[in-house]
């Protein structure tokens, strides 16, 4: 799907922004604040976000207005690296330059709109994007990493039952630059008050990353480009509620960074009651798309499961998630639950929860048991809701 902020442009300059963006060759090169055509194939435009234009494209507007083409590199170092939000802040641009910048095109950077510090460090941001909405976005600390949580939409389209934003209906898709921008900001606040550089990064926020694809393909490119901010692939960890087509297509793409499923049911039957996408995306559908990653990549998965008191807290269930995922290198990670108030579930007792980890530990699995941060704040797992609109 694509939303309509991402339908307001159309230009021969174009070549390399990813599919499912319109493409169309007018045969000369516009105006980039003033097309408009009518034809049955296009649509009427507005003033372009110049973060949409890849290099080759902005090199072809700068030749168009008799610019050098070197300067098309300095631009982007600016929206890139240095994360300009005016085109003033590009001093080494003429004026002349920078004007004619700021009438072909817009820069629609992200802004904090609150922070929200925990008592156990975590701090949750809500992004306003340019067209008005808010999404959240957290910097979680701890011992050896400071990793930051993104989200990729507004709102999710999934309905898990026990996720704050699947109560949220689904507005649109982040773009890169908007992804891209909250790890920025996360970033300044990981220095700002721990003076400390981020490690790691999450796409585990607000929406399900797979249903946009591409914009989070394109965000991880610039976020591990040494034009951009030069961080590892694998430190980045992209985490899908499952949609087995999506898993392969990954696969396809090689990618380098990590893959998390949000599983937190391993028979059919219960996944069904807290996640409706696995009517449509089965187990065995999951199982064989993660063989397959696994296969293209030889990068393991990471299982999440939230032990919910009395759903799937039992040795049965601990038996059937291991049956799961015992096909391909992986480890489990066991997320305690932050009730919501959209919905009844609790987190299993410690106990249990114990009791779980040690009988797949048992078995050879590796298991994480993470504390849940930011709860105070409504920043822990499931509980991104946006909710200042
Ligand atoms: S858990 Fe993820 S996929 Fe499910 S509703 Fe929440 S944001 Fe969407």
């Amino acid at each position: 799907m694509i939303g309509c902020a991402e339908l307001t442009f159309l230009t021969n300059f174009a070549m390399n922004i990813p599919a499912p963006r319109f493409v169309t060759n007018f045969g000369k090169v516009p105006n980039f604040a003033k097309v408009a055509n009518k034809t049955p194939d296009t649509v009427e435009t507005t003033i372009k976000d110049i973060r949409k234009l890849d290099l080759a494209a902005l090199k072809q507007f700068l030749a168009a207005q008799g610019e050098p083409a070197f300067r098309a590199k300095q631009i982007q170092e600016w929206l890139w690296k240095k994360s300009a939000t005016d085109f003033d802040q590009m001093t080494n641009l003429s004026v002349p330059l920078r004007n004619l910048l700021k009438d072909s095109f817009v820069i629609n950077a992200i802004a904090v709109d609150k922070t929200q510090v925990s008592s156990d460090q975590t701090i949750k941001s809500a992004f306003r994007l340019h067209d008005g909405h808010l999404i959240e976005g957290v910097l979680i600390p701890a011992d050896d990493r400071m990793t930051a949580c993104v989200s990729s939409q507004v709102g999710c389209s999934l309905t898990c039952k026990f996720c704050a934003t699947g109560y949220m209906d689904r507005k649109r898709n982040l773009d890169a630059a908007e992804i891209y921008d909250q790890v920025v900001a996360i970033r300044n606040q990981a220095e700002a008050h721990y003076q400390t550089p981020l490690t790691n990064i999450v796409y585990m926020g607000m929406g399900e990353p797979l249903l946009n694809y591409a914009n989070v393909l394109e965000s991880v490119d610039r976020i591990t480009s040494p034009d951009g901010l030069g961080m590892a692939p694998k430190r980045i960890t992209v985490s899908t509620a499952g949609i087995a087509k999506m898993i392969k297509k990954l696969g396809d793409d090689e990618v380098k960074f990590r893959l998390a499923l949000s599983l937190h049911a391993a028979n059919d039957t219960k996944r069904d009651q807290i996640m409706p996408i696995n009517e449509s995306n089965t187990l065995e559908a999951l199982r064989e798309a993660l063989k397959y990653f696994y296969k293209k990549t030889g990068t393991r998965v990471t299982y999440e499961y939230i032990v919910f008191h009395h759903f799937n807290d039992t040795l049965q269930d601990a038996q059937e998630l291991y049956e799961f995922t015992k096909h391909t290198p992986c480890k489990v990670n066991i997320i305690e639950y932050n009730p919501i108030a959209e919905a009844q579930f609790q987190n299993a007792e410690g106990d249990k929860i114990a009791q779980f980890g040690r009988f797949l530990e048992d078995k050879g699995v590796t298991v994480n048991i993470r504390r849940s941060r930011g709860k105070d704040i409504d920043a822990a797992c499931g509980q991104l809701a946006g909710k200042d609109k």
